[in-house]
């Protein structure tokens, strides 16, 4: 990093900020990654600010119902992290003047963080900032515009100078709408006003899933507000028509990058066709070391102690709570297998127990223990499905299978920091980073994954962690990774807990010090400030630069 007072100021917008338990306006890994860069950037000093929205809902608290199926409620919460700056700014949505009062968060030693919020006492817009990830399209678009657009306007109101506008995923290109509106009102053709408002802005995707990539009718992005005074000739040329939000990401920005190298990839070969879009790079995720690893762990390694103490400490603190909450009581001498993740179908959470003729005597025998967490989103019937599945196999084995409801920030620390080892089983390549691995590597729970996301830049199979499936892509894929788990789980994983201590203990630490030097938000932000956010560059240069910085950043 070149540490100095001339940095550029970035603005970073995102729909979803995971800074802590406590204040819930986060769904998954995309906010946990915009948490751990608020507080990185706090760390580093850095001139950086985050725009978000508070949502009055939160996501959502997702409980397990008698029948076993997934239920939703609010998340709620209070607003003692929040400070209300007095400010109010406007945004039109359906013809009409909305207010929206800007708060401010930096209660997390995080940088300055602007929630966006509509309830304001008397207004009838209170829905645009209900609940995160809710409602209808017409809703979703009605998010959009108080996110990007209302995001513009506030930090001019706040008197914040932005060199940088950071669009963390395709959720905030709206602001790039309202910069090019204001250009275009300076007197700027369309296109002068394209040109320089891409050379301010980089934007990062999150989503090698085609379906998951937004789409809008124009129809009803006008009708919402959302074009903001562009014509429908422009912003299909920004977006497309359907109305991509991705593919708008792409073109309004001058970079652009994926979360791991193969990400980075996979998103290259998704938009090739796209006419004007800009070069595509690879920054893989980091998490913030403060905030993921536990705080004996840490002691440890950094005074080159031995990990197994501190790994049993947490061990013990993630079966009391297991305890407490699901009455099972799970065995600590036993091998502890966690699965955790946001229950969606490319990530299988289902594969290991395809062959219960294998997996019966495991863990009837207590061989191997397990224990999963993760909510569906309230509107994904078959995400509940999958729920309602584990929940199920943990009536058929309640000494060795769990369920902890309501995944969040808290059992995320509690079960990367107190499994023994952290599977991993998406359809390859549709994790585009995967980031709790990265939690658990630095904790010395040791990664079983397939080789999708960061993993393949990290995993040395045998030395700091397991693959399965060695990257197959293609007919019969889960057939083929099914098979390899279970062989890499019978003749490596278990042997070596049960009778190669040293050698696991070995491999702990060896998976510390690489998420630790390599996989850190420190690492992450370092390349966003060496790569993304310098001024455009050729590809050609850009890709010389990007050889130099990884170089010299990765130790
Ligand atoms: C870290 C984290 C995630 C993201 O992890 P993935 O490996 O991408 O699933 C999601 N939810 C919570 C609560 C987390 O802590």
């Amino acid at each position: 990093m070149r540490y100095d007072k001339h940095q550029p100021r970035v603005a970073y917008f995102c729909m979803e900020y995971g800074l802590s338990e406590d204040l819930p306006i986060y769904a998954g890994g995309l906010g946990v990654l915009a948490g751990d860069i608020l507080k990185t950037a706090h760390d580093l000093e850095l001139p950086f600010v985050g725009v978000g929205i508070l949502w009055k809902e939160g996501y959502t608290t997702q409980l397990i119902n008698e029948d076993g199926w997934p239920y939703d409620k609010p998340a709620t919460y209070t607003k003692d992290a929040l400070h209300d700056t007095g400010i109010i700014i406007h945004v039109i949505i359906r013809g009409e003047e909305v207010p929206v009062r800007v708060w401010r968060v930096d209660s997390f030693d995080n940088a300055p963080l602007y929630l966006l919020d509509t309830a304001l006492p008397g207004s009838n817009f209170g829905w645009a900032t209900q609940r995160l990830y809710g409602g209808t399209s017409q809703d979703r678009i009605a998010q959009e515009i108080v996110l990007g657009i209302g995001g513009i306007r506030a930090l001019e109101a706040l008197g914040h100078t932005v060199d940088v506008y950071h669009f963390n995923e395709g959720h905030a290109v709206l602001a790039g709408i309202e910069l090019i509106r204001r250009k275009k009102a300076k007197g700027y053709s369309f296109e002068e006003a394209l040109e320089t408002t891409r050379q301010e802005v980089v934007f990062t995707t999150h989503t090698p899933v085609m379906a998951g990539n937004e789409e809008h009718e124009h129809g009803l992005l006008q009708y919402m507000g959302a074009y903001d005074g562009l014509s429908h000739e422009e912003m299909c040329r920004i977006g497309d028509d359907p109305f991509n939000m991705t593919v708008a990401g792409l073109r309004l920005a001058h970079v652009a990058n994926g979360v791991s190298k193969l990400h980075g990839m996979t998103a290259r070969s998704m938009w090739s066709d796209k006419e004007d879009r800009a070069p595509i790079v690879a920054i893989t995720n980091g998490v913030h070391v403060n905030t993921w690893m536990h705080p004996q762990m840490r002691r440890a390694y950094e005074s080159r102690s031995g990990l197994w103490s501190p790994h049993m400490q947490a061990k013990r603190e993630l079966l009391q709570t297991i305890a407490k909450r699901t009455g099972s009581q799970l065995n600590h001498q036993s091998l502890l297998i966690g699965f955790a993740r946001r229950a969606a179908l490319y990530k299988r959470p289902d594969l290991i127990f395809q062959r219960m003729d294998i997996m019966e005597p495991l863990l009837d025998s207590g061989r191997i223990q397990l224990v999963f967490s993760g909510k569906a989103h309230p509107q994904d019937e078959s995400g509940k499905r999958l729920v309602s599945k584990i929940a199920d196999i943990t009536l058929r084995f309640p000494r060795s299978v769990v369920f902890l409801e309501n995944y969040d920030m808290e059992l995320g620390r509690l079960l990367t920091a107190g499994c023994d080892i952290w599977l991993n089983n998406p359809q390859r390549p549709l994790e585009a980073s995967g980031t709790s691995g990265i939690k658990a590597a630095l904790n010395g729970c040791l990664n079983l994954s397939v080789l999708d996301g960061w993993w393949p830049e990290g995993c040395q199979h045998g030395t700091n962690g397991w693959q399965f499936g060695g990257g197959y892509e293609g007919p019969n894929q889960t057939k083929y990774d099914l098979a390899n788990l279970y062989e890499v789980l019978l003749q490596e994983v278990i042997p070596t807990y049960y009778e190669n201590p040293a050698k696991w203990q070995d491999m702990m630490q060896a998976s510390v010090d690489m998420a630790y030097h390599r996989f850190s938000s420190k690492r992450m932000l370092t390349e966003y400030y060496n790569i993304m956010y310098q001024p455009p560059r050729t590809a050609k240069l850009l890709a010389e630069e990007i050889e130099q910085v990884v170089a010299t950043s990765w130790h």
